[in-house]
């Protein structure tokens, strides 16, 4: 097929965001009885799921102590829901098990997931959190924790399998996925700042709107744009800071443990929930009995025959290198830099054996193949889903989005001219007005 001259809609990434705006601009011109080939192109540098979706540890959440991240994640959740055999999607719930000094924001998050009828369990206290793990895995013996909000919904879905699904769900509508073209710049209307065309190696496409969905990579685009690399945030405080990088990056720590993963059922023998603890009782090495940390850590871990054993991680890592030389390229587990490290393994391994008595002495079985990635955080480390230039949208996560299905739905509906609520606390002036959403005392930069 020769390569397209025009089209009126070009997607950036084919990744989570690209594919699921891609399939919601599809449905869109369907729906209104109009013609979907020729129109909508999703174009990759690599391929499909090539990015951080392709590595994502695929755990789909509410457990959000931002109103707003919880709204939005109740919609993906129910996108997800839809289709569940072509999301490869295992609706086996999410724990969030908590320490005291997070017991009062979980609370809140547990009243308001019942305000907006999102369901879950919210266990209280010591000995009855005990009590309610064991119920699950009779070898559970974590201390000091003093809350476990189980939400019955979510659940994880295999990374790349579930992209494979959702592409088939936009090209079966007439969407062109295009593999290896890599986006170059964009050329500008003549006296406006829209944009008239993608510039590509492969050639240039006229088009009238261009959705990015570039993951990581967004630094780069937001650069071809000229959109600013330093900008004013003003506080929840109302302090306004000047000169503030608009992106940084994390490293994702992230691994496996190479065991068969039948060995984190729950007592009964089904799929558990998701696990995620977070707590401040002192870690110590199940390698050699010493003090790996007194602070506040946490961890998520879940069975997953996907990466074949016990896959998880823990809190990211700030890169300290300047954004602009952060090399993000080659990606993930291929990165000769941002790759989880022996002390990641540590302390992971060393986690899952503070939690349940049957992972004590697996520090063999990790799996030393490279892991984990880097991804892009904006100023507040939460979204910004917004448009520019009067014709370009953006999709930047801050790396909170593998779960997010059902936000390139939404930035389709706003393509097409409907406003979506859902998305109004995410638009890139709330650095301008002060209007950021609340902090939490998690130890995760995405809680
Ligand atoms: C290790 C790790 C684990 C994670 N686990 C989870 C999780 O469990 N749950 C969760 O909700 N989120 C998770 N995340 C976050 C989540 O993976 C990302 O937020 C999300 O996948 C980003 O999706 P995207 O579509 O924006 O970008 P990506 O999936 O990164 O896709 C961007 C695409 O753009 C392409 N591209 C880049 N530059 C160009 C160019 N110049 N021209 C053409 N194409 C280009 C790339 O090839 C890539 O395919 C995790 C992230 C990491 C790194």
């Amino acid at each position: 097929m020769a390569f397209p001259e025009h089209v009126d809609y070009i997607v950036i990434g084919a990744g989570i965001h690209g594919l699921s705006s891609a399939w919601r601009l599809a449905e869109r011109l369907v729906e209104a009885g109009e013609e979907v080939e020729g129109r909508i192109v999703v174009l990759d540098k690599s391929g499909i799921a090539s990015g951080a979706t392709g590595i994502a540890c695929g755990v789909v959440r509410n457990n959000y102590f931002q109103p707003a991240m919880r709204n939005l994640m109740a919609h993906s959740v129910s996108v997800w829901e839809s289709d569940p055999d072509a999301f490869s999607y295992h609706p086996v719930g999410y724990m969030q098990i908590s320490c005291e000094t997070m017991h009062s924001d979980v609370a809140q998050i547990f009243e308001e997931q019942r305000a907006i009828g999102y369901e879950s369990v919210f266990i209280e206290g010591e000995e009855a959190s005990t009590s309610y793990m064991r119920g699950l895995f009779n070898d559970w013996q974590a201390q000091g924790i003093t809350s476990v909000l189980h939400e019955k919904r979510g659940g994880f879905a295999n990374n790349t399998s579930s992209m494979y699904g959702l592409a088939k769900k936009a090209e079966d509508l007439g969407v062109r996925i295009i593999s290896g073209v890599e986006v170059k710049g964009f050329t500008a209307e003549s006296g406006s700042r829209a944009v008239r065309a993608v510039e590509t190696d492969k050639g240039t496409i006229g088009c009238k709107h261009v959705i990015v969905g570039a993951g990581p990579w967004v630094r780069d685009f937001w650069n071809m744009l000229d959109l600013p690399k330093q900008i004013s945030v003003k506080g929840r405080d109302g302090e306004v800071h000047d000169n503030v990088d608009m992106w940084r990056y994390w490293q994702l720590e992230e691994g496996v443990l190479d065991v068969d993963p039948g060995i984190l059922l729950t007592n009964d023998g089904k799929l558990p929930p998701v696990i995620h603890v977070d707590t401040d009782a002192p870690l110590i090495s199940d390698v050699d009995g010493s003090v790996i940390t007194e602070d506040m850590w946490g961890i998520y871990y879940k069975p997953d025959w996907h990466f074949r054993g016990i896959q998880g991680g823990a809190a990211p890592y700030k890169v300290p290198t300047p954004v602009d030389d952060v090399a993000i390229d080659p990606y993930g587990p291929s990165s000769p830099e941002f790759v989880s490290g022996p002390e990641f393994a540590h302390m992971w391994v060393s986690a899952l054996a503070h939690c349940h008595k049957r992972f004590e002495g697996m520090m063999p079985k990790y799996h030393k193949e490279p892991s984990g990635g880097i991804g892009c955080f904006t100023p507040d480390s939460f979204p910004v889903l917004d448009h520019f230039h009067d014709n370009v949208s953006i999709i930047a996560d801050s790396n909170h989005g593998y779960k997010m299905l059902g936000v390139g739905r939404l930035i389709a509906d706003e393509v097409m001219g409907e406003k979506q609520e859902l998305l109004n606390p995410f638009r890139f002036d709330r650095y301008e007005t002060g209007e950021l959403h609340p902090v939490s005392n998690s130890p995760f930069p995405w809680s």
